[in-house]
């Protein structure tokens, strides 16, 4: 009897591929429950169960337990604005005087000349460091090889948005226009299309307006209709108006957001990444319109752009815009690892504004996680931890002096102000273990790493980069 009971019991339980178990459980769920001793359960590439250890234990036969007595589970990080192949060209923008025209001596020849095959190992390389740092979704912040970005995001197993640069016009910065405006649409259509919906939704595409003075007014309004027609997102860049701090200056022109605003730009669909000082009434049209926010502190403090000290992050944030963080380029942020951008996140602010409740870690871990999806209109599948979501699931190591003496009593502040990265042991992504206790799985990163040393002279000779060719401040 006994045993025939053990059977219906058995059959009850619920059969997974996978248990995790932490000492802590960092949900962001709508309550953002912190369960202490949880376990997440995971079928597929999906969360199944999420309860305390002890309870899952009883109700989950699982083909295989990961056991992190040291651990604090997490969602996987979200660097909502990345540019991917710019790997190559780390370095070279070290410490640039300010006449040394960043971007158009240096990132447009570098992206715009380099080979598909070349931005597949460089964007390989991007993802292996956002995985061992935590991170399991970027999005492109576009450019003009999509293509090698995707493949090498299909090869390493990170989530993703694609996106083709979109400009018909070079503006102030002398971006190449790459045809014109109905040949550039025309083939962002086309890289949405190919990678909208890719493994199994793994990678979504998305249109790009690079910049509000890269772009007529028929060009925007094009890739709005567009983005609406396929129900994809649109990414760019907005810097603001950083050097006119002084919200008593007079404006000269229309803003960029109200520009935007009139040709219908503006929309849930839209994520703006940078912003230093913007008008109040574009505070509130963001409000309004529900467009989406990246901020990227470690891109505006390593560059000068004054995002941090002149910037508008807190207003927007307290506005209730969505604001997700990235990292935007290896070789302006220098690191990839977006705990450490959660920590410039929370605290640059609060010195600039001399304010020691400004952001602050909870809301910068959730810039970087639920927000960030919610910016890239993926919070139905990503960000949190719950039952239906996706498994992109990070275990961080909290056995490090740095998270003592009490590294779960509040594990975000434990993780964003105390530790970094690298702190990250076990990253899922769609319930695929992409690193193991530290080691990636998917790629050799050490042989990458030497591949990309062995190609990096020869591509910045071709493109005319060399280091030491460029003048320096001191
Ligand atoms: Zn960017």
């Amino acid at each position: 009897v006994s045993a025939a009971r053990e059977g219906v019991r058995m059959r009850e339980r619920l059969v997974a591929d996978l248990l995790l178990r932490a000492r802590a459980v960092v949900t962001m769920n709508p309550g953002r429950e912190v369960i202490s001793n949880g376990a997440v359960a995971v079928t597929n590439s999906k969360i199944v169960a999420i309860d305390n250890a002890a309870e899952l234990s009883e109700r989950v036969s699982a083909r295989r337990v990961i056991d992190a007595q040291d651990g604090v589970l997490t969602p996987g990080l979200i660097d909502a604005h990345n540019h991917p192949q710019d790997t190559l060209l780390r370095g070279v923008l070290d410490d640039l005087g300010p006449g040394e025209r960043r971007m158009t001596s240096y990132v447009f020849p570098y992206e715009h000349g380099i080979s598909d095959d070349e931005a597949y190992l460089a964007s390989q390389a991007t993802f292996a460091e956002m995985l061992l740092n935590g991170t399991t979704c970027f999005c492109d912040a576009g450019g003009p090889t999509p293509d090698g970005v995707a493949r090498a995001a299909l090869d390493v197993g990170i989530r993703g948005g694609i996106a083709r640069r979109g400009n018909d016009l070079p503006g102030p910065m002398l971006c190449p226009v790459t045809g014109d405006a109905e040949t550039v649409l025309m083939r962002a259509s086309e890289t949405v299309d190919r990678w909208n919906g890719a493994a199994d939704g793994r990678l979504r595409g998305y249109y790009n307006l690079d910049l509000p003075d890269n772009a007529t007014d028929e060009f925007c309004i094009s890739v709005v209709e567009s983005a609406a027609q396929r129900n994809v997102g649109i990414v760019g860049h907005l810097v603001g108006e950083v050097h006119r701090s002084d919200t008593s200056t007079r404006r000269q022109r229309f803003s960029d957001v109200e520009r935007l605003e009139q040709l219908g730009v503006l929309g849930p669909n839209l994520t703006l990444a940078h912003i230093g000082w913007i008008h109040e009434e574009d505070v509130a049209a963001f409000a309004r319109h529900e467009v989406n926010a990246v901020h990227c502190p470690s891109q505006s403090m390593f560059g000068a752009t004054g995002v941090v000290g002149h910037g508008s992050i807190p207003e927007l944030v307290g506005a209730g815009v969505t604001v997700g963080l990235g990292t935007d380029a290896s070789c302006i942020s220098r690191f990839l690892d977006l705990v450490r951008v959660m920590y410039l996140a929370a605290c640059a602010h609060r010195d600039v504004r001399m304010d020691p409740l400004v952001i602050g870690a909870h809301k910068a871990f959730e810039m970087g996680t639920i927000d960030g999806a919610r910016a890239l209109g993926w919070e139905d599948k990503i960000g949190s931890l719950e039952v239906g979501k996706e498994a992109d699931i990070v275990v961080f190591d909290a056995s490090g002096l740095e998270w003592w003496p009490d590294p779960f009593g509040d594990p975000v502040n434990n993780l964003v102000y105390s530790s970094s990265g690298r702190s990250a042991r076990t990253v899922l992504v769609g319930g695929r273990i992409l690193v193991e206790d530290g080691v990636l799985t998917t790629i050799d990163a050490r042989a990458l790493g030497r591949e990309l040393s062995d190609l990096r002279p020869f591509v910045l000779d071709r493109l005319g980069l060399g280091a030491g060719q460029r003048s320096r401040p001191w």
